[in-house]
């Protein structure tokens, strides 16, 4: 197997076409682009008016098994299978999310794919963009400002302090930010009181973003954010503290979706970056409204697991958009089902064990459970299962095999990918497996309606998607079930936050767990989101950097180019 240059070197050594070229492929008109350089542009969303009588694209989702805590490649996939459909002659339009900063000078390992398969330029992807993510920063703030003004101010609408669980955002891994005090000092700088920070990703006003349909929904899902209650028991929400419209007027320009390339040219859409576990974990609807108009096939990346990710896209953003997937494509690597038999541990930061790398497709066998569960996922929506797996370069044919025989015991389509080595030269056979499953008709269902309980939506996919025997409410949940209801948000979907390292809530099972049931210790509402979200284990909101963060190895050279990113 060849060494590939790093992501960084093949990213800096590729010529890139000017983001006009790029618009014109996609058929976006150059009078609806605002450019911020050569390669990067936003799009108006007039372009949804210019676009309304092109045909729909077909629409897939790249989904995965339940990952290592490593990753198993759908970015790399999904930017690779672009391509490879654009080597099949297919206009082809990719919807990501934007990553996340803090990672960036955090762990090491991009979020922009990876060899030639990837987001370019990925320095300006990784670091800043457009400065969507500040945007979200700064209207979700300036809504924490208002609250603790309007407490210092005599706090007319009767806000109990203890209730107030809006908390303040920043996109940078700082664990001391966790749990602060605001308000000390003289009586004229604020009223003291506990409370923290969320690295932004976490912030409701990012799936606030990636879930709004035009800026009047935008505007309307501020305003319904519930930052906590009255005395009395009432909802107080943005609308009422008047902020929502200043902060629908900073998030104007980040409405739009920022018009990117891949290594080969293929156009990409990158907006909103919520997070998987706690939140959406999908790029926005308004982005994948656009791409629809704009290709023959749309790809979007959804976060983890097709349990997790995925059924947030299925459940919440197609519900949202309206939009009908065609296909899914669950990407699988031979590390994670050799991790799924249970035999190994994978560390991040730390090589993989010999004994996982040595040719053994007995362990990959050992683990084929998950894939089997991930496939019925799938299904359980009416949608077509696309197994890719993603080759590595340590990989072994006979490792492959075992994965397709699976795949195919199944009555799932399957292939190899070797994108990231290769490019999209390495994704065709991946791309025509994918244009053939979407010359099939679909059934597509939800898992629960919106008319359901609340408490039955919860169990329908703690059943259905996480087979999982049923759910267990603590005391807490249930009061705030009944609270819920009675404030009039029952009508909601659901986003239960749980591990994504396994389809139990128990990241430390493998495979497809059994006869277990899901604890949920409290609700939360995400009034302007529009969902409520069941908190099942622990959920970091405000990651922390290592003992060494790669932030130590970034740096600029004497030519001003970026080093040791990736
Ligand atoms: P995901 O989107 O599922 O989290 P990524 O596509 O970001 O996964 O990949 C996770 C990590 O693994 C990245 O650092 C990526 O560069 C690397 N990676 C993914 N696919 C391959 C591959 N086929 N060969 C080598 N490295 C890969
Ligand atoms: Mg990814």
């Amino acid at each position: 197997s060849k060494s590939l240059p790093s992501d960084l070197e093949i990213a800096q050594s590729t010529p890139l076409k000017h983001i006009d070229e790029i618009a014109a492929r996609a058929g976006i008109p150059t009078g609806r682009l605002e450019h911020y350089g050569k390669h990067v542009a936003k799009v108006s969303l007039d372009v949804l008016d210019d676009l309304k009588d092109q045909p729909q694209a077909k629409y897939i989702v790249i989904t995965a098994i339940t990952p290592t805590p490593l990753g198993e490649g759908k970015t790399t996939t999904a930017v690779g299978l672009a391509q490879g459909l654009e080597k099949l002659g297919k206009r082809t339009m990719l919807g990501l999310r934007q990553p996340s900063m803090g990672p960036v000078f955090g762990i090491k390992g991009g979020a922009a794919g990876g060899g030639y398969s990837q987001v370019l330029p990925m320095e300006k992807l990784n670091l800043h963009l457009t400065g969507d993510f500040h945007a979200v920063t700064a209207a979700h703030d300036l809504l924490a400002a208002m609250v603790d003004n309007h407490l210092h101010h005599g706090n007319k609408l009767n806000i109990d302090p203890q209730t107030i669980s809006w908390r303040r955002v920043i996109d940078i891994n700082d664990r001391a930010l966790r749990n602060v005090v605001v308000g000390l000092g003289a009586a004229e700088d604020g009223v003291p009181r506990q409370t923290g920070f969320d690295i932004t990703a976490a912030s409701e006003v990012m799936v606030i973003l990636m879930l709004a349909t035009s800026l009047r929904d935008l505007r309307e899902r501020l305003g319904r954010i519930v930052i906590g209650y009255t005395y009395g028991g009432q909802a107080v929400t943005a609308e009422d503290l008047k902020a929502a419209g200043a902060m629908t007027v900073i998030m104007k320009d980040a409405l739009q979706p920022n018009l990117m390339q891949t290594t080969e040219h293929t156009p990409v859409l990158i907006h909103a970056g919520p997070f998987g576990n706690i939140a959406t974990g999908n790029s926005s609807v308004i982005s994948d409204m656009i791409g629809a108009k704009t290709a023959e096939y749309l790809l979007t990346e959804a976060g983890f697991g097709s349990d997790m990710g995925g059924e947030r896209f299925f459940n919440v953003k197609c519900r949202t958009s309206g939009l009908r997937p065609d296909a899914a494509v669950l990407v699988v690597t031979v590390r994670a089902l050799k991790a799924h038999s249970g035999r190994f541990k994978i560390v991040p930061g730390k090589p993989l064990a010999p004994e996982l790398l040595a040719e053994n497709p007995g362990d990959v066998r050992a683990g084929a459970e998950n894939l089997l569960a991930h496939i019925e996922i799938v299904r359980s929506f009416g949608v077509h299962p696309i197994v890719a797996i993603n080759a590595f370069p340590t990989d072994h044919p006979s490792e492959h095999a075992a994965i397709q025989e699976i795949a195919e015991s199944a009555g799932a389509r399957v292939a190899v990918s070797t994108h990231v080595a290769d490019g999209g030269e390495g994704a065709r056979e991946l791309a025509q497996v994918v244009v053939d499953a979407c010359g099939q008709d679909t059934n597509f269902r939800y898992t629960y309606e919106l008319e359901d309980p609340v408490e039955t939506k919860f169990e329908k996919v703690a059943r259905g998607i996480y087979g999982a025997d049923g759910i267990e409410l603590s005391a807490t949940a249930r009061k705030q079930l009944k609270l819920f209801g009675k404030l009039g948000y029952g009508h909601l979907p659901v986003v239960i936050a749980k591990t994504h390292l396994s389809i139990s809530s128990d990241p430390k099972r493998r495979g497809a767990p059994r006869d277990w049931t899901l604890p949920i210790r409290e609700l939360r509402l995400a009034a302007g989101a529009g969902y409520i979200y069941a908190i099942s284990g622990d959920m970091r909101t405000m990651p922390g950097l290592g003992e060494h963060p790669s932030a130590e190895k970034i740096d600029i050279n004497e030519q001003g180019e970026i080093v040791g990113l990736f």
